[in-house]
């Protein structure tokens, strides 16, 4: 068998036992509709790499009873970093995506960029070693940050609350300081890419995550595969010009939907009101050398204080909600997929505003509303999703690995498993 053929089909059977659960070498032929023989084959090399084992049988139905098989959730694991403004999530997971441990900290705040991954590198340990997990069976780190993102392993023109971390060498120093290979990816792919592992899009093979954390951006899977773009920066849906004459956003241009109405704008808007302010408990946010509470967590206080009842509260979050919606529609119009499920941490706090939002704009304006509904859901978890979603990206580079730009600083993989260069790399599910 060709070894991008074996890839594909390794991924294929990978697929249908997560799917499924347990099942055995038959059930693979009609699930995936390979033959009997590459099912065989590949299903031997999973079992020999520890990947797959053999579970008893099935009921007989006359003929021979049916050796079972599943994946072994500790046969791997990966570790999942996200680095954002307001915080810094870690999580150890199982092969199967399940959080086997997670820990969330402050963000980095005016600590340097080598401070924080020596703390991220000893905390990666310290989760290792909470989880039980043999450090063998460590595949590797999954770093999310926001972007932009260089194929140098770093990002490139922050956001302004991240500058020290312009152009810093991310993948590489956190190698150097784990041992483990480090992939880099921006936080709305990785959410994209963990909600597709862990289950959250069904069988939906086409689909768009909108993330809204600190910033806003989409994150986009197109028939199984996570679209990156040419450098890694596809779907930043948030520098959607709205008002060609608007403010001035970070990234360069005016009247963006985050400048117009992303996190930060939603925390100005309210403390512009001091009575809402008063009410939602936010912080004048000058004073001294005390942490500074980030956009996040200032936005969830906002969509207290309007769950508490707070009308000013929730007009804040309701014109936001309405500026997000239409560049949840621009995506969708231009994709044209049938999924889109909102994530992140900001959304996580005030959903109930946005969702309602979103899909009634879809509903009423999608270009081919009369072809299909759009499905629009709230993450599972939308909180956790990008730290998830980078254990997922190394589980997935490890299953079928596919040389990329962002790869740091070696392969996740034996290398008989490799796919040429160019070769996309199917998600599984
Ligand atoms: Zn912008």
């Amino acid at each position: 068998m060709a070894q991008a053929q074996r890839s594909a089909s390794t991924s294929v059977i990978v697929d249908a036992i997560r799917a499924s659960g347990t099942v055995s070498r038959v059930g693979l032929t009609v699930t995936t509709g390979l033959t009997g023989a590459t099912v065989s084959t590949v299903v031997r090399r999973l079992i020999d790499d520890g990947l797959v084992v053999e579970t008893g049988r099935a009921e007989s139905t006359g003929g021979k009873p049916r050796v079972l098989l599943e994946l072994d959730p500790t046969a791997r694991y990966a570790v999942g970093v996200h680095l954002d403004h307001a915080s810094i999530t870690c999580t150890v997971t199982d092969l199967a995506g399940t959080s086997v441990a997670l820990s969330t900290h402050p963000g980095p705040g005016t600590r340097s960029p080598a401070e924080v991954l020596v703390e991220t590198a000893a905390e990666v340990d310290r989760l290792v070693d909470e989880a039980g997990v043999d450090r063998s069976r460590v595949l590797g780190i999954g770093f999310v940050a926001p972007g932009p993102l260089t194929s140098d392993g770093g990002m490139h023109r922050t956001p302004p609350e991240m500058r020290a971390w312009t152009d810093y060498p991310i993948t590489s120093e956190l190698g150097r300081l784990t041992g483990l290979p480090v992939v880099l990816e921006n936080d709305a792919t990785a959410s994209a890419i963990g909600e597709h592992w862990a289950g959250g899009t069904g069988t939906e093979n086409s689909f768009a995550v909108l993330y809204m954390g600190t910033g806003l951006g989409a994150g986009l899977v197109l028939d199984g595969v996570a679209y990156r773009g040419s450098s890694g920066n596809a779907g930043e849906i948030g520098h959607t010009t709205l008002d060609l004459d608007g403010p001035v956003c970070w990234c360069g241009t005016r009247g963006c939907v985050e400048v117009l109405a992303g996190p930060a704008a939603v925390v100005a808007e309210a403390r512009r009101s001091p009575d809402l302010a008063a009410a939602a408990g936010l912080s004048t946010g000058t004073s001294g050398s005390e942490p500074q509470p980030s956009v996040v967590s200032d936005l969830a206080a906002v969509a207290r204080a309007a769950a508490a009842g707070h009308p000013g509260a929730r007009d804040v979050l309701e014109r936001s909600a309405r500026y997000v919606a239409a560049a949840a529609l621009t995506a969708v119009n231009l994709l044209d997929v049938r999924m889109l499920v909102l994530t992140g941490a900001s959304l996580a706090a005030a959903g109930d505003i946005y969702l309602p939002a979103v899909r009634g704009v879809l509903a009423s304006s999608l270009f081919a509303r009369g072809a299909h509904p759009v499905d629009v859901r709230l993450s599972r978890t939308a909180a956790t999703a990008p730290a998830l979603g980078g254990a997922a990206l190394v589980l997935q580079t490890h299953l079928v690995p596919a040389p990329g730009p962002l790869t740091s600083p070696g392969p996740l993989a034996p290398p008989r498993h490799g796919t040429p260069p160019g070769e996309p790399t199917p998600l599984s599910t």
